[in-house]
């Protein structure tokens, strides 16, 4: 696969293995809570665990959270394989759930009250965090974290037999009330909800919370080490403290890095989520979304977010990344694999007065550049064709030398054309056709007589031409920290309204009619396009935009006002 990188993780776990701690295994887990579409940041840490598992030759296994039912659900299961499988990562036989454990989470649960470890507490929610304190004071016992063992293992019965509203009890660690940590006052470990769980039904209608069930889980599957992200460091002592209480198998060690955060990107579940929910994009796997279905759909290939994973690394600090780098990991993959096609977005007709009526040649296009290997395909020419709006001015101004009246180009892998007349709207003005001569004599793109163009133009021949429907996508945020909320105003009202245009009655050349939905091309003097997995039909093309080339062109009409 890429190139292994190195990093402060890779270097604990070189160094565990050098003196054989874990017998010199390494396993590592990717553990998602099923509550949502995986999106970059998951990428960042897929690539990291099951990286690690295969530079070292282990396993990482993919286990689904899955302790709050009332967030959770199949759809984000089967969407969390198939996205884990396409980055190109195999769990093989390696899948698990958390609540493939409950029946043991729940004995180990017992096994806490029996020792004096657990309580079951019967405040209120708000009573309970009244008696927490805060980071700057201590909390209090409350009045029933000294109540006999008889008492709580009694009432945690009650609460699995389903005799208490949800709320009534919870069970506690009990820690310490008055530690610095807030996460060791005596966190709850299992609390009621009524909620019916999409794996074990109605089963159970207590669920064990994510530090107890993650730390579990993480022992009894073997796990070596536990990566997560940094804002469990807090969390560490009592991830420890789990397993230093408990007569589990092992004892992984956690070890935490900093999550990915990217520009002008939300990556929040709950803001993806939202997002989806109130229609601001059209579902999880919306072109514009930074979830691996989105990108996919985008046509980012795995291999750039698996390369982008390896450059941005692993580190302790949180920083943000430009999102810039993820773009130029896209284009830099597809640069080497999408083969080019010509494709008009914007299409101003084009006669060529001199073309002979009838006839068509097929001119010989080159696939890539940069991989002679890829070859060349025909591409049809005649005499009335398609060229890009924006290719012609009809009062250049002075940097603009692309077509304009009187003045001569090279049509990409055809010939010089001139042009020599523009028809216009009568009553708008606006110009529908150019009618052109072409020198026959410069066929393959060269004057045997040594002029020069200043500009070479893509094309499709209008009677070969594949209509399309061509989508435009921008950033969908125009702030570069849209997740943060600042002075009351809602991260939604940074959303990019034209992130999203989409072109009808573009014109293809006929290579294109067949693109297989997923295929991806680079468009000449465009971009890199992708043929839409959902849209795009068979003789009806529908393409998206996966990222643009940099168009010299507008930076200097923009520097220029
Ligand atoms: P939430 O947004 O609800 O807190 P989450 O994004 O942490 O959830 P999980 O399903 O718990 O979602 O994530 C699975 C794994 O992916 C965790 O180990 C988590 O640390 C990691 N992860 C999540 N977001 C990022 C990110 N932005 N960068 C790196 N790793 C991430
Ligand atoms: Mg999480």
């Amino acid at each position: 696969m890429d190139r292994a990188p190195t990093d402060f993780i890779r270097d604990i776990v070189a160094r565990d293995r050098e003196i054989n701690k874990h017998g010199g295994r390494v396993v590592t887990r990717f553990p998602p809570e099923p509550n949502g579409y995986l999106h970059i940041g998951h990428a960042k840490s897929i690539c990291l665990n099951f990286g690690i598992a295969l530079e070292n030759q282990g396993v990482c296994h993919l286990r689904f959270d899955d302790t709050n039912p009332a967030k959770e659900d199949v759809e984000y299961v089967d969407s969390i394989q198939a996205d884990v499988r396409w980055l190109g990562f195999d769990w093989a036989d390696k899948l698990f759930y958390a609540s493939d454990y409950f029946e043991q989470l729940h004995d180990y649960a017992v096994q806490l009250i029996d020792a004096g470890k657990a309580y079951v507490d019967s405040l209120s929610a708000d009573e309970i965090r009244a008696h927490r304190g805060t980071l700057t004071e201590p909390g209090r016992n409350g009045p029933y974290r000294d109540r006999p063992v008889e008492e709580s293992r009694r009432l945690f019965a009650a609460m699995r037999a389903g005799e208490f509203p949800e709320g009534a009890h919870v069970l506690r660690a009990k820690i310490d009330m008055a530690s610095p940590n807030i996460n060791l006052r005596d966190p709850t470990i299992y609390r009621i909800k009524q909620v019916p769980h999409h794996r074990t039904g109605e089963r159970w209608c207590i669920y064990p919370m994510y530090d107890f069930a993650h730390a579990l889980s993480d022992a009894i599957e073997g796990i070596t080490h536990s990566i997560c992200t940094l804002e469990f460091e807090d969390h560490r002592p009592l991830y420890d403290w789990v397993l230093d209480n408990l007569p589990v198998p092992c004892h992984p060690q956690q070890i935490e890095f900093a999550r990915l955060n990217l520009t002008y990107t939300v990556l929040s579940k709950r803001k993806l989520l939202e997002l989806v929910g109130q229609g601001h994009v059209s579902g999880w796997d919306d072109p514009r979304m930074p979830t691996l279905a989105g990108l996919r759909r985008r046509g980012y290939p795995p291999e750039a977010i698996r390369a982008f994973c390896a450059v941005i690394g692993v580190a302790k600090r949180d920083s943000v990344v430009d999102v810039a780098m993820l773009e130029h990991a896209v284009r830099d993959d597809l640069n080497r694999r999408a083969p080019r096609a010509m494709a008009v977005l914007r299409p101003l007709r084009v006669v060529i007065d001199n073309y002979p009526e009838g006839q068509v040649e097929e001119l010989a296009a080159v696939n890539n550049p940069e991989d002679a290997t890829m070859g060349s395909r025909p591409v049809p020419f005649s005499r009335v064709l398609y060229i890009e709006q924006d290719d012609f001015r009809e009062d250049p101004p002075k940097q603009f030398f692309r077509l304009a009246p009187g003045r001569e180009v090279r049509l990409r892998y055809a010939y010089f054309i001139r042009c020599e007349r523009v028809v216009k709207d009568d009553r708008t003005g606006e110009v529908v056709e150019l009618h052109c001569t072409y020198d026959p004599a410069t066929r393959g793109g060269d004057a045997p007589d040594g002029r020069k163009v200043k500009a070479t133009l893509h094309w499709v021949s209008a009677a070969h031409a594949v209509p399309a429907e061509v989508r435009l996508y921008d950033r969908l945020f125009t702030v570069e920290n849209p997740g943060v909320e600042k002075d009351g105003v809602d991260w939604r009202s940074h959303l990019n309204p034209s992130s999203l245009e989409a072109l009808t009655g573009c014109q293809l050349e006929p290579s294109l009619a067949s693109a297989v939905p997923g295929a991806r091309y680079q468009f000449e003097r465009h971009g890199y396009f992708c043929a839409d997995s959902v849209d795009s039909k068979p003789g009806a093309p529908v393409f998206n935009r996966t990222v643009g080339l940099r168009d010299a062109w507008a930076k200097i009409e923009k520097a220029g006002g």
